[in-house]
């Protein structure tokens, strides 16, 4: 079902490999995003500065330069939501391009239903963004999560659990990023600031103990998702509901 937008977003697709852009020139026009293709690093540039799209799908590997740092002169005055499609599965490529400022990742190949769900998760987080004027709400809910951010008070199910000082920041720095994935240098660098970024012992640790207060089942989080290698996303339970009041 499509639902009538006031105006449809468009997305820039930065890929050189013709399949791919057939691929999701086909699966997302059929959802009714309006959509341009930029075959090159420097291509793509122009279009963005010339008119700024809604999301940025970006290929890492792309003949003229390194999409990653398509990502740096971006970031240095937008914030519009980066998606990487890539071909590279090695790790420290995805890690680098999220802690450069992309906003997520798929790793070819990937499925038109995977797309479209990063796709929608990139534009509502940046709409609330938009809407908050990136004020947190003071009451976030999720599931049977919810946590009182001016009283710093966090309930599962209607029980008050209690939080380390460094748990709840872990908390809310997490629930300030619904649906993005957040490395482990962007959670270190947060939560215990700059020159931290190697002690990632610390935040298994930690993180291990939060799930414990939060999650029904640790071990099967719902709220807390593991992203195997890259780092940690908080679940975007309600995704019809938008802002929280
Ligand atoms: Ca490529």
């Amino acid at each position: 079902m499509v639902r009538t937008m006031p105006d449809l977003p468009r997305i820039l697709i930065v890929e050189d490999e013709a399949p791919i852009v057939r691929f999701l020139k086909a699966s997302l026009a059929a959802e009714g995003y309006r959509l341009d293709v930029a075959e090159t690093g420097k291509q793509a540039l122009m279009m963005i500065h010339s008119q700024p799209p809604d999301l940025l799908s970006l290929d890492l590997g792309l003949p003229d330069m390194d999409g990653a740092d398509i990502i740096d002169q971006v970031r240095q005055w937008s914030r519009l939501p980066i998606l990487i499609l890539s071909a590279r599965d090695q790790e420290k490529d995805k890690i680098s391009a999220l802690d450069r400022g992309a906003d997520d990742y798929l790793t070819k190949p990937f499925s038109v239903g995977e797309l479209l769900a990063r796709l929608r998760v990139a534009l509502r987080h940046q709409a609330r963004q938009s809407a908050a004027g990136d004020q947190p709400a003071a009451l976030f809910q999720s599931g049977d999560l919810l946590v009182d951010l001016d009283k710093r008070r966090v309930t599962v199910a209607g029980d008050e659990v209690h939080l380390t000082p460094i748990e709840y920041r872990l908390l809310t720095v997490l629930i300030a990023h619904v649906g993005k994935v957040l490395t482990h240098h962007m959670l270190l660098r947060e939560v215990w600031g700059p020159g931290h970024a190697e002690e990632s012992h610390q935040l298994r640790v930690h993180m291990a103990n939060l799930r414990r207060k939060i999650e029904i089942h640790p071990t099967q989080p719902r709220h807390i998702l593991t992203e195997q290698g890259v780092g940690y996303r908080f679940a975007d339970a309600n995704p019809e509901c938008g802002q929280q009041a």
